[in-house]
């Protein structure tokens, strides 16, 4: 049977850089949502130019679009068993819609680890973010500065700030999280699946800690 992890958490709790770490040690295949719809933004594809105005201001691209995307993505022959789902999903229709798709890929949501930091921190750390150009690996200039400034440590492609990462739209993403995402914490809790990980812990020990929890739910 297929096996599916949902990694849930703030923007900036480090979703991103755990499920890049996790996915390349452990052979799973990462599917972020966030990366599909940049990476349709940078191929000007429709799906990208009606995502653009939504992550721009930080709000939430529609379900209906975000969920037909994920399904494209996890019908694919590398999901064949499983993935690590990160930035998906952040409603609880897109919850719903994951559920109901999963039993079409023979899985379920196996384990949702919870990656939890206070809000102070996440305005923090999203201020100082740099993301490469390439592969989305990303960086913080205080927390986890790159070997040399500008440049992605493991493909040495450029760094870059995100459009969203910028002070303005910071502040609208967390707002839209505990409104919109935050629910899924019940959600999944109700269900028996969430795991919760202290996202203060230094990058190691959070990877540590995500791992055991994954371990123990195989
Ligand atoms: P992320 O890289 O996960 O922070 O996502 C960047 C932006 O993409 C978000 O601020 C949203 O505008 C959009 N996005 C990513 N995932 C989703 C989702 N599951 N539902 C709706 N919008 C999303």
């Amino acid at each position: 049977m297929a096996k599916y992890i949902v990694l849930l958490g703030p923007p900036g709790a480090g979703k991103g850089t755990q499920a890049k770490i996790i996915a390349e040690k452990h052979g799973l295949v990462h599917v972020s949502s966030g990366d599909l719809f940049r990476e349709n933004l940078k191929g000007q594809t429709e799906l990208g130019r009606k995502a653009q105005g939504f992550m721009n201001r930080g709000e939430l691209v529609p379900d209906d679009i975000t969920i037909d995307m994920v399904r494209d993505r996890l019908k694919r022959e590398d999901c064949v068993k499983g993935a690590l789902l990160d930035g998906f999903p952040r409603t609880p229709a897109q919850a719903d819609a994951l559920e109901e798709m999963l039993k079409d890929f023979n899985g379920k949501v196996d384990i949702v680890p919870y990656i939890a930091v206070p809000s102070e921190v996440l305005i923090e750390r999203l201020g100082g973010r740099w993301t490469c150009r390439l592969n989305g690996h990303v960086f913080h200039e205080k927390f986890n500065p790159p070997k040399k400034a500008g440049i992605c440590d493991y493909d040495g492609s450029e760094l870059y700030q995100r459009e969203d990462d910028k002070p303005a739209t910071v502040a609208n993403r967390i707002k839209v999280y505990f409104e919109q995402t935050a629910p899924l914490i019940e959600y999944y809790r109700s269900r028996g699946l969430l795991a919760e990980v202290d996202g203060t812990l230094p990058i190691e020990k959070v990877t540590e800690k995500l791992m055991a929890a994954i371990e123990k739910a195989q």
